[in-house]
């Protein structure tokens, strides 16, 4: 689980990804998600910090914007290859592998992001799935009604 296991470079996803330097088996632990705990919702510092905030459970977010946290680089894909657990002690999560990943494979998770984030969060997975948008696995049937809607009042 040593940070040697991953390597952040530049991702055809969207600026720097974080890549597997070795294989993992579904269900294994791939990185930590380090930061700062914390017990309020996190005031916005800037656009690209904002993405480094994840809600690990009601009312407890972790600040992973820090350079030590190598799990903060991983993008969002549609068909991720990874996905964020809690860990057992509840006050932080774990990158963890839902699918087979070898050497050289980026290391995604589905951001979860909502309806309304999406509309404002383009999402270039390329992955013919891709509702071309940033959004939770469940709601993407929702986006794309959303999205037929919007088309026919053009
Ligand atoms: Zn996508």
């Amino acid at each position: 689980m040593s940070n040697g296991d991953v390597v952040t470079r530049p991702s055809a996803i969207s600026g720097q990804g974080l890549f597997a330097t070795r294989t993992f088996s579904p269900g294994e632990i791939i990185a930590p998600y380090l930061g700062k705990v914390l017990t309020s919702r996190p005031v916005k510092s800037s656009e690209s910090s904002a993405t480094y905030i994840l809600e690990i459970k009601p009312g407890l977010w972790i600040d992973g914007s820090d350079i030590q946290n190598p799990a903060r680089s991983a993008n969002h894909s549609c068909e991720p290859t990874a996905e964020l657990v809690l860990n057992e002690t509840e006050t932080f999560a774990n990158l963890r592998a839902s699918s087979h990943i070898l050497p050289g494979d980026e290391i995604t998770f589905d951001y979860g992001f909502s309806l309304s984030e999406s509309l404002f969060n383009p999402c270039t997975c390329g992955k013919m799935s891709c509702p071309g948008k940033i959004i939770a696995e469940p709601l993407r049937p929702a986006l794309r009604r959303h999205l037929r809607f919007i088309r026919r009042r053009d």
